[in-house]
């Protein structure tokens, strides 16, 4: 089948793999593809992402989401080169152990680069197989992924591991898709389990749904002699290290909105939905003089804030929609 012509596929070298996995991890391919080059300029070798500071990192990564992995992908290049003389290690066991490494990305990086015989299970991976090989495990258990792996290992070719694991993943991805899966272009479509049952799209099996969870955080805009104030997040949960506009729990902004510290013609609501949870930004102009967290806060004036770790929404609303 043909592959797609994605700059990574060309090489086989595990820098430029991990990056491109790890960024394209909850990213689209056209998005995550400006990221990769972007990072390949900035960081040609791990050993100068090593030696960049995080908050550098971080500004590079600001757009992308789930912070965790850029602050991972700086940690990894400091254990590789101080415990690996700047070379990833070539087994999918060790590079499991990397942070930000999990079962999926150790096996792509270790088939792809170092020939390794391993199926690499992505979402993707996963509804191809569970749909050949009509696997009615629940796919959350451990047991559905330990018996996909068992099932899928036999077909990973010895000499091009990379190359099956590849191609597996482009079935999922532009043939094998959730919905209506193109079976009549399908190279497997003569031994497809689900095909011949007709009813691929019963794989895989989910035991249940999430609901997903509602959150309202409220920011509060405070300027003072042209700087705005920000505070940074703590190092763990979500947007970890990055800044934020200062933050009000839902009863004292209440009180704020009452006692008209809280502007209240200048609150702007955005939403924001992510995998298992969906976020109302609430946003205002502080009025009063007193300021809520002083002790904390950071002051940056406007043209900072392009080069600021901001969250992607909150970066949104402050620089792209110029709320302040
Ligand atoms: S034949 Fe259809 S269901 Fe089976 S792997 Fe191919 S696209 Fe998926």
């Amino acid at each position: 089948m043909n592959q797609r012509l994605l700059p990574w596929r060309t090489s086989k070298d595990p820098y430029t793999i991990w990056l491109s996995e790890i960024i394209l991890q909850q990213t689209r391919i056209d998005q995550g593809q400006k990221y990769w080059e972007k990072f390949l300029n900035k960081f040609p070798s791990i050993q100068n992402l090593a030696s960049a500071k995080e908050s550098e990192v971080l500004a590079l990564w600001s757009g992308l989401g789930y912070y965790s992995r850029a602050r991972n992908i700086h940690k990894t290049s400091k254990i590789i080169v101080k415990n690996y003389r700047n070379e990833f290690p070539s087994s999918s066991r060790e590079l499991a152990e990397l942070p930000g490494i999990g079962p999926y990305t150790a096996a792509a990086i270790s088939s792809i680069c170092f020939n390794e015989v391993i199926p690499a299970l992505d979402g993707n991976a996963f509804r191809v197989y569970s749909r050949l090989f009509g696997v009615d495990l629940p796919i959350e258990k451990k047991i559905a992924i330990n018996t996909i792996k068992d099932l899928a290992l036999p077909l990973i070719s010895k000499k091009q591991p990379g190359d099956s694991n590849q191609a597996i993943m482009d079935i999922g991805s532009g043939i094998c898709k959730p919905k209506n899966p193109k079976c009549f272009v399908c190279p497997l479509q003569e031994y497809c389990f689900a095909r011949k049952n007709g009813n691929p799209e019963s794989y895989p099996v989910k035991s249940k749904i999430k609901k997903s969870l509602i959150i309202d955080n409220f920011y509060i805009i405070v300027k003072k002699h042209d700087k705005y104030a920000f505070i940074q997040r703590p190092d763990k949960g979500i947007w970890a290290g990055l800044f934020t506009p200062i933050e009000m729990d839902k009863k004292s902004w209440r009180l704020a909105l009452k006692n008209k510290s809280i502007d209240s013609k200048s609150v702007t609501t955005l939403r924001h939905i992510l995998s298992h949870r969906i976020m109302n930004l609430h946003f205002s102009k502080w009025n009063a003089s007193n300021i809520p967290e002083e002790s904390k806060v950071k002051w940056h004036s406007q043209n900072d804030l392009k080069s600021l770790g901001l969250p992607a929404p909150i970066k949104k609303i402050l620089v792209e929609k110029s709320y302040i």
